[in-house]
């Protein structure tokens, strides 16, 4: 401890889903995508070899700036692509914020890592609580005093999303305060700001490849948004790591893209199974917000979620569960294929019993 800095003594680091490799699990605690990537993506793998391997790759990821600008309908300055949306959401503390005056404003219940950076960075924060019906407060949000806005869109974990319309009213009222809406689940919703963001100057949009695309090994995410926000991006990144988007990176994510049908027809099939998942688990007694992400929320009364949590590991079988206020209540179950959500479900049928 003596070596260390105040900062590496003190900080509270982001806890991170287990990733447990003793045995085989149904492993429905991640959110990951439980179907292998576009077959495009092997075929990337294989031709990247040789030349692409012995240089630096391009340190703006200029090719798959280009393949994302094209998908997402603005221009390549519009982009920017980092080492996961982790990366990106990271980035944009330093580059939006300050440590002094005021800071960043996010909901009580979200996803954790904003909490984490915002004290890495030594930005202030301000944490609203969500309604009692785990929606967003936006009508608080809009009240607090603050430089910008942290909105995880599908929420996490509560998988509830906010229509474009209401994030629009959102955006616009915030005016000079910045909105970074991070969409990490949007494709399981497909109400996406990423089109506003040529009329906002003031909003960013914040994706990954890690979720629709089955691509969490990788570590890609971008931001979306007007090119004096994604230069601030490019300034940090620029002070860390010249080359956070790898050659192998690049050449996935962008055949990736290239194969839209794929990427439509899985992410169809995850929404279709979240219904019937959702439905057999309202059956079971659960309580469980309507998600418009790849995940559900599930709580038992009487049972809590540590227990629902714990027997199904021991069954073979891994949710996510956080011991938090409100949180404890619930654990966070990644829609699986229908074959793993069977098996799912017949292990919480005994449990229950
Ligand atoms: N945002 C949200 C809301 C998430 O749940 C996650 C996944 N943990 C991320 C961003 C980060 O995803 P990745 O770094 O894999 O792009």
């Amino acid at each position: 401890m003596q070596f260390l800095s105040r900062k590496a003594r003190t900080v509270l680091p982001y806890t991170a889903g287990e990733q447990l490799r003793d045995r085989q699990y149904v492993k429905l605690n991640t959110n990951e995508n439980p179907y292998p990537p576009s077959p495009r993506v092997t075929e990337a793998l294989a031709r990247v070899a040789g030349d692409d391997l012995r240089r630096y790759p391009r340190p703006d990821a200029g090719l798959l700036r280009a393949a994302v600008a094209e998908r997402e309908g603005v221009s390549p300055e519009n982009v920017f692509c980092g080492n996961g949306s982790d990366e990106v959401l990271a980035l944009s503390f330093p580059a939006f914020f300050d440590g002094d005056g005021a800071g960043a404003c996010f909901a009580d219940i979200t996803y954790s890592f904003y909490e984490v950076f915002a004290s890495f960075f030594g930005i202030p924060h301000t944490v609203v609580p969500l309604r009692g019906d785990f929606t967003l407060d936006l009508a608080a949000m809009q009240q607090t005093p603050c430089r910008g806005y942290y909105i995880a869109n599908p929420n996490a974990p509560t998988g509830i999303g906010v229509h474009r319309d209401a994030m629009e009213a959102f955006v616009a009222a915030a005016k000079d305060k910045i909105v970074i809406a991070d969409e990490a689940y949007m494709d399981f919703f497909g109400e996406s700001l990423a089109p506003l963001t040529k009329r906002y100057p003031n909003l960013l949009v914040v994706k990954t490849f890690s979720k629709s695309y089955s691509l969490a090994g990788i570590r890609c995410g971008y931001a979306v948004g007007d090119a004096a926000l994604i230069e601030g991006l490019f300034r940090m990144k620029d002070c860390f790591n010249s080359y956070p988007v790898d050659a192998v990176c690049e050449a996935v994510c962008t055949a990736a893209l290239s194969d839209e049908g794929y990427h439509q027809r899985t992410t169809a099939r995850i929404v279709q199974e979240r219904e019937r998942l959702r439905g057999a688990l309202l059956a079971l007694g659960f309580t469980v917000p309507k998600s418009d992400a790849n995940f559900l929320f599930a709580g038992r009364a009487a049972r809590s979620g540590k227990e629902i949590y714990t027997r199904l590991k021991q069954e073979g079988v891994l949710v996510r569960f956080w011991d938090k206020p409100v949180l404890r209540d619930f654990c966070r179950i990644t829609v699986g294929t229908p074959e793993e959500n069977d098996v799912l479900l017949q292990k919480l049928e005994n449990i229950l019993k």
